[in-house]
């Protein structure tokens, strides 16, 4: 379960996975699944040590239901903070419909069957809009970066200290490493954004890289994402 020090996946949170990162005086979470993810979530935190009360904020990469699901719940259990972009924020609170997909054939061909993963959870307050360059209190300083495509308020966290970089969707490893593309391209709000913004995040120094969908890479992770990007036009 823990896969480097400090941070904790969540996986089986139905199609996407969770981060815990841990740190002594406080736990933050990064995204929260989808909904009924808050068991499974307060359940990791517990067989780490730590109490409900321990998570002080809650990061969301964006507002797909599979990242934000289980984040109403979650606020409710343990009191955390919500930070999220501030495009993201009015859809998150539900003052805002979700912004529509780009046009895709396929995405209207199978909308009776993936509307679930587009729909915000539960209305939550955000306590914290982010925007590109803000600094987040996690693991020594994180940088938030504004990489627009798959939701246009879609962020990423990058810790240079440990070298670590939280991509949300706006990597995917699932399927090979590149912005997403084929399943997770039928979300994508505006995909040619989410190439620039992939091969922002390829010009970044890190070692490890954390995916909403898809295996964390441990180790070597900048040279493969500037090798995905080197592929893309
Ligand atoms: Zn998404
Ligand atoms: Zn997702």
């Amino acid at each position: 379960m823990e896969i480097t020090e400090g941070v904790h996946t969540i996986e089986s949170l139905g199609i996407g996975r969770a981060y815990i990162y841990q740190e002594q005086d406080k736990l933050t979470l990064i995204d929260t699944g989808l909904t009924d993810s808050a068991e499974r979530i307060l359940a990791v935190i517990e067989k780490i040590g730590r109490k409900p009360a321990d998570l002080r904020q809650i990061f969301i990469t964006h507002h797909h239901n599979d990242h934000t699901g289980s984040l109403a719940e979650l606020v409710e259990r343990t009191g955390a903070q919500v930070l999220a972009h501030k495009i993201e924020a009015p859809v998150i609170r539900g003052d805002q419909p979700p912004p529509k997909p780009g046009a895709n054939t396929l995405r209207s061909l199978l909308r009776p069957f993936i509307g679930k993963g587009t729909q915000p959870g539960a209305r939550v307050d955000v306590d914290r809009e982010l925007e590109d360059g803000d600094e987040v209190d996690i693991g020594g300083g994180a940088n938030v970066l504004h990489v627009p495509g798959h939701t246009l308020g879609s962020v990423a966290l990058f810790i240079p200290k440990h070298r670590l970089l939280f991509a949300g969707d706006a990597a995917v490893s699932a399927i090979g490493l590149g912005p997403p593309a084929g399943p997770f391209a039928l979300f994508n709000e505006d995909s040619e954004q989410a190439v620039r913004s992939f091969k922002r995040l390829a010009e970044l120094d890190f070692d490890r890289a954390f995916f909403g969908h898809g295996k964390p890479l441990d180790g070597e992770a900048a040279t493969l994402f500037r090798r995905a990007a080197d592929q893309l036009d």
